[in-house]
């Protein structure tokens, strides 16, 4: 039943269409909430789902109607605005104002707009350049490939990797060019990205890293990449995957906190009353590690949409502080690439199961006498397993004799 505080709330506002927003559209209804709910989303798609679309949308394996979120609006009593962002929030007159010149009132307020692809610092060719965020760019990107014998990735993030992964996959010549030596390495640290980069090079992959660009060259269409040390990469199609960067321009003046995203507390409540974040866009003091930190992936945009949803409908006494061991998954040439936790420079490394040669393994990282984070290839039951005893403090020497024992 909705508490006090939420009966308060006669209408709620959730901007955002997409994974985080439906999330806390459905966790609000669950937790008891009656009131008017209205999601408000840029693209003009039902809600869909991003992972498939450097995997199976990419290599043609899905049709795109297989993205759509498992969300039922009508039976949520959800009205929808899709197809107009957000320009501005008004937190005076408890309105956001759309791009189509509207303005929905709301007494609560959901903020779920995710992130944007960060663009290159030069001048583009008109045709054959690509980021992959949305539904619209995996389409547009999947009719190039059908016709490009060569692609060119910038940038050997998760995501630059999993288009490289489906390009093989469609049996096309694929470079990925990273300005790191080792992709990765800050991520997972460096004989894990290591391994990582072995998957590639032995699909085919051709890994140019330690390299910057310097331009992407072609008249109207794309003809080359030319790199900082000079040399050139000829390419039919480039995909831009270097990061994303928080959507906050349309909150800018309106009096929420922001910095590297929306500023939240530990409960997931912004600064301004009545109105919460979660998802993408959501910077919080993560207390399982004692760190504000954003965190990009699936599990926490769902996990984190259904706290901040409890949060807006019992107000500022509940005191819950979101904690999570933040998760995501990866799927490059066949293999399931894993990672819970947090790593950073230093950190130990102990392969408690597996090996590099089979690519099926599981390796947990140490820091400060706890194990701070685990990464498995192709075991996703003991991942699970790992996060679970990572978020109940495991330690390190814990970790040291079950190897020992061989008991884990
Ligand atoms: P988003 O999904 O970005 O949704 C935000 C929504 O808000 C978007 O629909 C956007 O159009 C809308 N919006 C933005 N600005 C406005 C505005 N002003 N007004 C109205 N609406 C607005 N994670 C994993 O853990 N594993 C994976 O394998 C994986 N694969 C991925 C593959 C791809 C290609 C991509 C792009 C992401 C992948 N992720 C993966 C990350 C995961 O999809 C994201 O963490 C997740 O989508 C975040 O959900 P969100 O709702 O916070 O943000």
């Amino acid at each position: 039943m909705p508490s006090d505080s939420a009966s308060a709330l006669a209408r709620i506002a959730i901007v955002g269409g997409s994974l985080a927003g439906v999330r806390a559209a459905e966790a609000l209804r669950a937790e008891g909430y009656e009131g008017a709910l209205t999601l408000i989303g840029a693209e003009p798609h039902a809600p869909y789902d991003r992972p498939p679309l450097s995997k199976q949308v990419l290599r043609g394996d899905w049709d795109t109607a297989r993205t759509r979120l498992r969300f039922d609006p009508s039976a949520l009593a959800v009205e929808l605005r899709l197809g107009s962002a957000a320009t501005a929030l008004d937190v005076r007159a408890r309105e956001v104002l759309l791009a189509s010149g509207e303005r929905v009132g709301y007494d609560g307020l959901v903020i779920a707009t995710g992130c944007a692809p960060r663009k290159l610092p030069f001048a583009l060719p008109r045709l054959g350049v690509h980021d992959l965020r949305t539904l619209d760019d995996a389409i547009a990107l999947r009719e190039l490939l059908v016709r490009a014998p060569r692609v060119c990735v910038i940038g050997a993030g998760f995501i630059g990797l999993e288009v490289a992964s489906s390009c093989r996959a469609l049996g096309l010549s694929c470079t990925v060019v990273e300005p790191l030596a080792v992709p990765l390495e800050p991520k997972i640290g460096a004989r894990m990205a290591q391994l990582v980069c072995t998957l590639h090079r032995d699909a085919g992959v051709q890994l140019r890293t330690g390299v910057g660009v310097a331009a992407i060259e072609g008249d109207a269409r794309v003809e080359r990449v030319r790199l900082l040390d000079g040399s050139a990469i000829d390419a039919d199609v480039v995909v831009v995957g270097i990061g994303v960067a928080p959507s906050v321009r349309w909150l800018e003046g309106s009096g929420v906190e922001l910095g590297d995203g929306v500023e939240c507390d530990a409960s997931c409540a912004t600064n301004v009353p009545n109105v919460v974040a979660a998802g993408d866009i959501a910077r919080w003091p993560n207390g399982w590690l004692d760190q504000r930190m954003r965190v990009e992936h699936w599990t926490h945009a769902v996990e984190q949409a259904a706290h901040a949803a409890k949060r807006l409908l019992r107000g500022p006494a509940f005191r819950e502080a979101f904690a999570t061991v933040p998760y995501f998954w990866s799927d490059q040439h066949g293999v399931k690439i894993q990672f819970a936790g947090h790593y950073a420079p230093g950190d130990e490394l102990l392969l408690v199961e597996g090996n590099e040669a089979e690519r099926k393994l599981v390796a947990l990282y140490g820091r400060a006498g706890r194990v701070s984070g685990v990464l498995a290839l192709g075991k996703p039951a003991r991942l699970m397993h790992y996060r679970k005893r990572i978020a109940e403090g495991m330690r390190w020497d814990e970790a040291l004799q079950e190897r020992e024992r061989g008991s884990t």
